[in-house]
């Protein structure tokens, strides 16, 4: 009989000492607080392999526990309206998931409720409405199902990719997916058809939230935010393309929650990579009040508000894990 891995949790007394190390390095002077945004996007229902990066459930409640146990977790919106105008707490912590996954609603969310935790979403439409998989969920899926030992991609110029054990095939995703990253929707949709025939399977699996989903989520003290529709990378399009993909983004969210956005993540979220000045201006236009990409470390009064960075901690154990986000709220990265 298999046993469950027991959950990890704060030695004893740790968390007064967290909490003491967290009110020593937070800045004293009005306007000086520091907010770590942690960055979620999956939770997934058991340990997958195949995925990095998205914790299972059970990693998932234990950094919550330890999140509401030593951290100050605040709404997003009010954590960067006080970091502008007020005094921010110590220990300032906020919780945001990307993409829009329905675990979020199944899995995510509970966890949030038992631990009373705000939290943000920001939610692509696109895969919302037509129930379609995203694309890097789709090369997973393409991994996970194709037959040992290889896969021959040198047609496309990606050559031939090991396929033999967990580790290969992990890999082997990976370039996939960076591989993938930049490339044209038009060119990536050939791709995932081309990957789809070689599976032999159908790889979208019903992975997104819906609309009854998201009007639940709003229920039940969790914000939505805009990601665009079909989730480009904002600064491979021309300027029209993007603005659609903020406006019908925001226009259709707005419409499913019945109130107005006010913030907003960029899709992949490197600065210059993926977004540029012309997509905050954009995002200024369309009525948004803060933007947040994906750098590491805590934000500051000193970011610019529409670049906020955010980051979730990668580490596997509750003390390294709030070591980290410690460091961030210190200023250190
Ligand atoms: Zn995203």
């Amino acid at each position: 009989m298999m046993h469950a891995a027991p959950v990890p949790t704060l030695p004893r007394f740790t968390a007064p000492l967290i909490r003491a190390a967290g009110d020593l390095v937070a800045p004293r002077a009005k306007g000086a607080g520091r907010l770590c945004i942690l960055n979620y996007h999956r939770i997934l229902a058991t340990p997958d392999h195949l995925i990095e990066g998205d914790p299972d459930v059970e990693t998932f409640r234990w950094q919550m526990r330890l999140l509401a146990e030593c951290f100050n977790v605040m709404p997003l919106h009010e954590a960067v309206e006080t970091m502008t105008h007020e005094r921010m707490p110590p220990r300032a912590v906020a919780i945001t998931f990307d993409d829009g996954y329905r675990s979020f609603h199944d899995l995510a969310l509970p966890v949030l409720a038992e631990y009373g935790l705000p939290a943000t979403v920001f939610v692509t439409t696109g895969h919302m409405a037509s129930k379609s998989s995203m694309w890097n969920d789709m090369i997973l899926e393409a991994i996970r199902r194709l037959p040992p030992t290889s896969i021959d991609l040198t047609e496309l110029g990606l050559g031939v990719l090991p396929l033999n054990g967990i580790e290969q095939r992990r890999r082997s995703a990976k370039v996939l997916t960076d591989r993938c990253k930049y490339m044209s929707p038009a060119e990536r949709e050939a791709f995932t058809a081309h990957l789809q025939r070689l599976a032999g399977v159908a790889l979208e699996q019903d992975l997104m939230l819906d609309a009854e989903m998201l009007h639940a989520l709003t229920r039940n003290r969790i914000d939505i935010g805009g990601h665009t529709v079909s989730h480009p990378i904002l600064a491979k399009l021309d300027d029209e393309a993007a603005r659609r993909e903020i406006v019908d983004n925001k226009r259709q969210l707005e419409a499913i929650i019945g109130r107005p956005l006010h913030l907003f993540a960029y899709p992949n979220g490197k600065r210059r990579a993926d977004y540029t000045a012309t997509h905050v201006r954009m995002l200024e236009e369309a009525g948004y009040s803060a933007a947040f990409n994906t750098e590491i470390g805590a934000a500051t009064r000193a970011h610019p508000r529409f670049e906020l960075p955010r980051a979730c901690p990668w580490d596997d154990t509750p003390v390294m894990f709030a070591a980290r986000l410690l460091r961030w709220l210190a200023g250190m990265i």
